[in-house]
């Protein structure tokens, strides 16, 4: 495999937002990276772990993300440069430390690449990052394309050795995983050795410390306000207009299309902030004094105009200023928006009629049949949940189905219906062991691999601790899926390399009712739910039942590498009735009517094997 992100220095190379970020960390001298997989973040660290021995550095995935962070304090506290990943929602995993690491201050520099996911497009919630720059008085800096990616990590890093804080680096989506052209620089290694200097009386967090810390924290924060000022990576276009725009990030290039569409060059002024938080003051407030009125482009919540309109007050600049009253705040920004906005400040009218197109998509999104996101042609949660439904339905039991964060949250679709609460990572077992301490109700908590070692495992105690009744079923498919098939700490399990397995720290918290099942041998998979169910409800106690069957993508993946034909079913014409048992309640994707018979394509197809179980009439059957 080629790493681009390996070439020669001043050459110019083509980098996803995210491959920039790790370059930009190579030519920081970084020493180690640290995340935990999340979209949109994901190939900041996948691009590092794929060149780390080549470049001499540390990288790998951490089991969540506040374990990610710490391995970063503890290279800052040793005087190493670390960079440190996760998606917006990931930050509040690591909050706790995040927060107090800026009490104690860094030594190396220590930067957090935080993406924001703006219309949630796989995510649970759309929170904006910089409001826990302003809580931790960290800085926040946020890049608008690839370039800046790669150069202003090197800032990040420079600055928090620098002030000694943390630096979140922003991204939204669009920035993330867009493609530019990036002039690289020199790859470095700072040739540091790790060397933890004892200093208690800063580095532990003891309330008589902690206390000490604030203040010299504030005069850390206050000296990034000098330094921000001195960096100067803003960007001005000057036309001497009176009306100015203030903005930074993703949102830039909305601007920059909006004011091309509109040919409004000579009529804005525009300043594009590098620094969200804090912002430059000196240079935001001598940018407002040049213009009459200004309009705050920005994505998500109103963190610039709030702190734009906070120098105006401090400052006297009396001008007429618009942001989330023109710009919305929920939803990833488009060109659209600072249209509509750009033509109600100016006058300027918009040619296109947006309503038009609007009319139309609402036209044909009658006429489309829904296509909601699906389990992939034999993946094994289609199977288990397969079994857990039949299982659930002989027992005759009522329940709750509390659902997590993975591949698996897609269990709400038909022809399953499984997911009655979805909140976040482990939350699938700790809101259903709530659920189960308070109420009679059956509870089915359910929990991917991957997500069991992030967050489950404390909640998997509480039910032991609490003698909680309730079925905690571990959907184990090998690999981290949802975010492209990464490893964690039972990652080789199934490939017969090692790993902690599931069974091993469920046993050893002492929960009686430990099952293995295979995800595809569907009768053991409703059989041995079944007497979970019967345990739950006899003896008032966890069970766990961990159905484990390799993701078809890795099953694939390892199929290509060994060279490996992958297995294949048919159906025989004669044989099948046409049920739709296998199209209707069970959904494969490789399986579809041709007629009134079934047909599976063979180009889909994984060789499961599940659906020839399924079928009431034996009409699938393996291809020999
Ligand atoms: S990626 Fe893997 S686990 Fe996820 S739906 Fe597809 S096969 Fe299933
Ligand atoms: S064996 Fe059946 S269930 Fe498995 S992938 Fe093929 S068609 Fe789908």
């Amino acid at each position: 495999m080629r790493h681009e992100i390996l070439d020669s220095s001043e050459k110019i190379v083509y980098l996803l937002g995210n491959e920039a970020i790790a370059r930009g960390a190579l030519e920081a001298g970084v020493d180690l990276a640290s995340g935990y997989p999340g979209t949109p973040s994901t190939e900041v660290l996948e691009t590092l772990i794929n060149v780390a021995d080549k470049v001499g550095i540390k990288a790998g995935w951490a089991v969540n993300e506040k374990v990610a962070y710490e391995n970063g304090i503890a290279a800052s506290l040793s005087g190493l440069r670390a960079l440190v990943t996760m998606k917006h929602v990931g930050l509040n995993v690591a909050a706790d430390s995040f927060v107090s690491s800026a009490y104690t201050g860094v030594i190396g520099g220590l930067v957090v690449v935080v993406a924001d996911d703006p219309s949630m497009y796989s995510s649970q919630n759309e929170q904006d990052t910089r409001f826990y720059g302003q809580l931790a008085h960290v800085p926040v800096i946020e890049p608008s394309n690839a370039q800046e990616c790669k150069d202003f990590v090197k800032v990040a890093f420079d600055i928090s050795e620098k002030v000694e804080l943390p630096v979140i680096l922003r991204t939204t989506t669009r920035v993330s995983h867009s493609r530019g052209v990036v002039k690289l620089g020199k790859v470095i290694k700072m040739d540091r050795k790790p060397l933890f200097s004892k200093n208690p009386g800063r580095f532990q967090l003891l309330p008589s410390i902690a206390k000490k810390n604030k203040i010299l924290l504030l005069e850390r924060f206050n000296k990034l306000n000098n330094l921000i000022e001195e960096v100067k990576l803003e960007k001005r276009i000057e036309s001497g207009s009176r009306l100015g725009i203030i903005t930074a990030g993703a949102a830039y290039s909305n601007v920059v299309e909006a004011v091309d569409t509109l040919d409004l060059w000579d009529a804005v002024s525009i300043l594009k902030l590098a620094f969200t938080y804090p912002i430059p003051k000196k240079v935001v407030s001598d940018f407002i004094r040049s213009v009459n009125e200004i309009l705050v482009v920005e994505e998500l919540d109103p963190i610039i105009e709030n702190s734009v309109k906070s120098i105006m007050v401090d400052e006297n600049l009396v001008k007429r200023i618009h942001g989330k009253d023109l710009i919305p705040e929920f939803y990833e920004l488009s060109p659209r928006h600072v249209i509509i906005a750009l033509s109600k400040l100016t006058g300027v009218k918009v040619s296109r009629d947006y309503s038009f197109y609007d009319n139309i998509n609402n036209e044909l999104t009658k006429f489309l049949p829904p296509r909601p996101p699906a389990f992939c042609a034999g993946c094994p949660h289609r199977s288990t949940l397969y079994s857990l439904q039949r299982a659930l339905a002989i027992m005759r039991v009522s329940y709750i189905y509390s659902n997590d964060i993975g591949c698996y949250s897609l269990s709400v679709n038909p022809p399953f219906g499984f997911g009655d609460v979805l909140y976040s990572m482990g939350a699938g077992v700790g809101v259903g062991q709530g659920l189960a301490f308070l109420q009679d109700q059956f509870i089915v908590a359910a929990v991917g691999d991957s997500t069991f070692y992030h967050a489950a495992i404390p909640a998997l105690i509480n039910a032991v601790h609490n003698r909680t009744p309730l079925l905690i079923l571990v959907m184990d498919n090998g690999v981290t899926a949802m975010t492209g098939q990464q490893s964690h700490p039972g990652t080789g399990v199934l490939l017969g390399t090692g790993g902690i397995p599931i069974e091993n720290i469920v046993q050893s918290l002492g929960i009686e009712y430990v099952k293995v099942i295979n995800s595809f041998n569907i009768k053991d998979g409703i059989d041995i739910i079944k007497n979970a169910i019967k345990y739950v409800l006899e003896n008032k106690r966890p069970a766990v039942v961990i159905s484990r069957g390799l993701c078809a993508l890795e099953e694939i993946n390892l199929h290509r590498v060994r060279g490996e034909k992958m297995k294949l079913y048919t159906v025989d014409n004669l044989k099948c009735t046409g049920c739709k048992v296998c199209t209707d309640y069970f959904t494969c994707p490789a399986i579809s009517l041709s007629g009134n018979k079934a047909f599976i394509d063979p180009l889909l197809c994984t060789g499961c094997g599940s659906c020839a179980q399924i079928c009431p009439y034996r009409a699938i059957m393996e291809v020999k």
